[in-house]
């Protein structure tokens, strides 16, 4: 019985209780670590990764290590990308006028090494927000 593998996620070598049980798995245990679980399960991911570059961007040469690129966006950059996509999902065309509708995306996700900037971003609705995370997992 092994009593340390390997997280897929992060590719350190951990303790067999630092994964949390899967009964599923062969050796009983999840194939990523408790921590890259925890995060990996914070419901937006990309907003996670945003804040970590935008936390690095203080520490430019960190930042550049971690591939973050940032090109700061201004509420007008992103209010003159909503009338351009006539305030429509960029995905379904659902209607997402309303505030709470709508989540700034990064086309390019910043885990692909996608930049922070308006030529990388774009308007969805929640749903396909979601969605779209699913299908990167
Ligand atoms: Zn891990
Ligand atoms: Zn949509």
């Amino acid at each position: 019985m092994l009593s340390e593998k390997k997280c897929y996620m992060c590719s350190e070598i951990k303790p067999l209780a630092s994964f949390n049980k899967n009964k599923w798995n062969a050796d009983g245990h999840n194939s990523e670590c408790r921590i890259c679980q925890a995060i990996r399960r914070k419901k937006y991911k990309q907003t996670y990764a945003w804040k970590e570059c935008m936390r690095l961007e203080r520490n430019r040469r960190r930042a550049r290590k971690y591939g973050c690129i940032i090109k700061p966006i201004t509420r007008e950059d992103t209010e003159k990308l909503l009338s351009l996509q006539e305030n429509k999902c960029n995905e379904c065309s659902t209607d997402i006028s309303d505030r709470e509708k709508r989540h700034l995306d990064h086309i390019k996700p910043f885990s692909l090494w996608g930049e922070h900037s308006i030529d990388n971003v774009q308007w969805l609705c929640i749903s396909c927000n979601l969605i779209k995370w699913d299908t990167y997992e």
